[in-house]
């Protein structure tokens, strides 16, 4: 890597922005294929939000029951209400088992059964038990062991640097724009590949089990360049979220047998899933929680019902769900192992994203056309793996898996490519950014805009939508979106500028939170994660189509005619029921 100009001129064969899962997933493997690669991370990678994962990650081994790939297709199909695309499902099923064993084999110490297989537990709309798992640290594990896995292998690190542009000229992209969070100033990167790999954005909502730094920065960048999003009106809710904290508890705690209950101490997933029970898609539980919620059997009069753990028994909660105990002792001071947990729908996963092919080629339009270098996984990306909806363990696999994908992508096109030539001026959008909020004028504070961009998404845009809210919250970000013009910031120092980086971080989340809600208002039916009110039923006649979403000078562009790839022969669309 040659390194230009006092540090700040960087020039290497692939940049990957984000240091989860997939990206990390992806850097090793282009390192292991001989090419340079830099990973840009804004948190330092072993605290990225991957590694907050708990339940597991699937693959269809079959070590605890029977299973199969088509079964795993089957589920994570029907889980996706049809919306997922069937080739890369099928793709994704076939490689998982794939990933799991190289995950053992570099290390990751997985729970075992007693007969020293890697052990598999249940998950809500998965028809076996799949889930591998490392007890409720599973993504933790993972990522610890990759990194040590990328460090071994020589890949750079620049951890704490936070992109604020991408360099796309021609439809070509040519590197990334990054601030130095510890010691302040832009750092240009020209590389021949470029992946984001940044995550989701759970942040953009008030109840959220997403770690600080999911603010879908990326996504914001990709619409700055004229580019579209997919499907960013499905939003996962997660049915059990720690009561006004949002704190993820992971779906292991019913995987292993909690209940959930009601004011009445009924068992109401009887009403609205009688088969699947605490165990039906995510979708599903958190609709119902709403409703009791709604209808007045809400726990102590509270937006919450309870998680009871207690039907587990207290040495197998202790043993299988450390963590989960943890934190609601932690936060709520409640022992689970004697008391039921206060718990409501949080915004979790992000089906939508940056709309890639199977090889992870970020695409410009319904066509499928790539922008050359620039490639996604993970979170950020939609490819469309879950479709309208995503099952549990699913993502940690589709982030992994991807990862390697775009890996292997990547080398492959910087073996065969030259470097393209840099643009002119590559620090103006950057600096500019920086510039505005610096010297702006205004009193406006983005901590102010942000508070209520998240309570009007949670309120329009969270479990259940229609029209009206909708309209309000499109009026409401457009009024932030103009006052955000007004923010300045008071820290006008270098070294870690977090005033800086937040406010940046909430002009993302106005930006791609528009393109959701425009989404949401357009999509006049039901399905997967996206419930309307004022249309409750799925309508695969007119909205079996993915979405793609531009931003114009004139509000949200939407294009309806990306297909679902379906395989009619083998899994036509039916009613989803559990
Ligand atoms: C609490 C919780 C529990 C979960 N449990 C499970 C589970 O059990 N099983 C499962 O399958 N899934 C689970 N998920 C979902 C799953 O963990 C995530 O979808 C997955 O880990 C995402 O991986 P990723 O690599 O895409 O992104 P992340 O791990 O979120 O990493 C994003 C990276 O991008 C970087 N970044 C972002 N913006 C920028 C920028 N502008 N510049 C530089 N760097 C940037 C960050 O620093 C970070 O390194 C869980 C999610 C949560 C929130």
């Amino acid at each position: 890597m040659k390194i230009e100009e006092a540090r700040k001129f960087h020039k290497i064969d692939a940049v990957v922005v984000g240091a989860g899962l997939a990206g990390l997933r992806a850097a090793l493997e282009i390192a292991k294929n001989g090419s340079e690669v830099a990973v840009l991370s804004k948190v330092y990678p072993t605290r990225s939000h991957s590694g907050a994962a708990q339940g597991g990650i699937a693959a269809s081994l079959a070590n605890v029951t029977e299973d199969s790939e088509e079964l795993h297709m089957f589920d994570t199909i029907k889980g996706s209400d049809y919306l997922g695309d069937q080739d890369v499902i099928e793709f994704f099923v076939e490689e998982a088992k794939k990933t799991v064993y190289e995950f053992e084999h570099m290390g990751v110490p997985f729970s075992r059964t007693e007969d020293g297989r890697i052990n598999q537990r249940a998950f809500g709309g998965h028809s076996a038990l799949r889930a591998c798992f490392s007890a409720d640290i599973t993504g933790h594990v993972l990522l610890h062991t990759l990194y040590e896995q990328c460090l071994k292998h020589n890949v750079y690190f620049f951890n704490e640097f936070q992109v604020f542009s991408l360099l796309i000229e021609d439809d070509i992209s040519r590197g990334v724009v990054a601030w130095d969070i510890r010691n302040g100033g832009l750092h240009i990167f020209h590389s021949k590949a470029v992946l984001l790999a940044s995550g989701g954005y759970g942040r953009a909502f008030k109840i959220t089990s997403n770690a600080f730094a999911n603010t879908g920065d990326s996504l914001a960048l990709i619409l700055e360049n004229n580019l579209p999003l997919e499907d960013m009106e499905f939003v996962q809710f997660h049915p059990t979220g720690l009561y006004k904290h949002g704190i993820l508890l992971s779906e292991a705690a019913r995987g292993e047998g909690a209940h959930l209950t009601n004011s009445k101490g009924e068992r109401f997933m009887e009403k609205y899933a009688p088969e699947k029970m605490e165990l039906a898609p995510r979708d599903v539980i958190s609709r119902a929680e709403q409703t009791e919620i709604n209808e007045g059997r809400g726990v102590d009069g509270k937006d919450a019902v309870h998680l009871d753990m207690r039907p587990i028994g207290a040495k197998r909660i202790m043993d299988r769900l450390p963590q989960v105990w943890e934190l609601a002792y932690n936060y709520l001071e409640i022992d689970g192992r004697k008391a039921p947990v206060p718990i409501q729908p949080t915004a979790h996963y992000s089906m939508g994203g940056i709309p890639a092919n199977i090889k992870t080629e970020v695409i410009k339009d319904a066509a499928g056309t790539p922008v050359v270098g620039l490639y996604a996984a993970g979170e950020t990306s939609c490819l469309s793996l879950h479709g309208a909806n995503r099952l549990g363990t699913n993502s940690l696999q589709g982030a992994a898996t991807f990862g390697r994908v775009a890996g292997a992508s990547m080398s492959a096109f910087v073996k065969a490519n030259r470097r393209e030539k840099m643009v002119e001026q590559p620090l103006n959008a950057a600096q500019a950014k920086i510039d505005a909020f610096m010297s702006g004028a205004g009193n406006e504070k983005h901590s102010t805009i942000r508070e209520e961009l998240q309570e009007n998404m949670t309120n329009h845009a969270g479990v259940f939508r229609n029209k009206k809210g909708l309209q309000e919250l499109q009026k409401t970000i457009e009024e932030l979106q103009e006052r955000f013009k007004k923010v300045t910031i008071s820290d006008k120092g270098d070294a870690f500028n977090l005033d800086l980086i937040e406010a940046f971080e909430v002009g993302s989340m106005l930006v791609f939170s528009e393109v959701m809600a425009a989404g949401a208002l357009a999509r006049e039916e039901s399905r997967g994660a996206h419930y309307r009110t004022d249309f409750p039923k799925r309508d695969d006649k007119k909205w079996l189509k993915h979405t793609l979403a531009w931003r114009t000078g004139k509000g949200v562009k939407l294009d309806f005619s990306k297909e679902v790839v379906i395989y009619m022969d083998r899994f036509p669309p039916l009613e989803r029921k559990y």
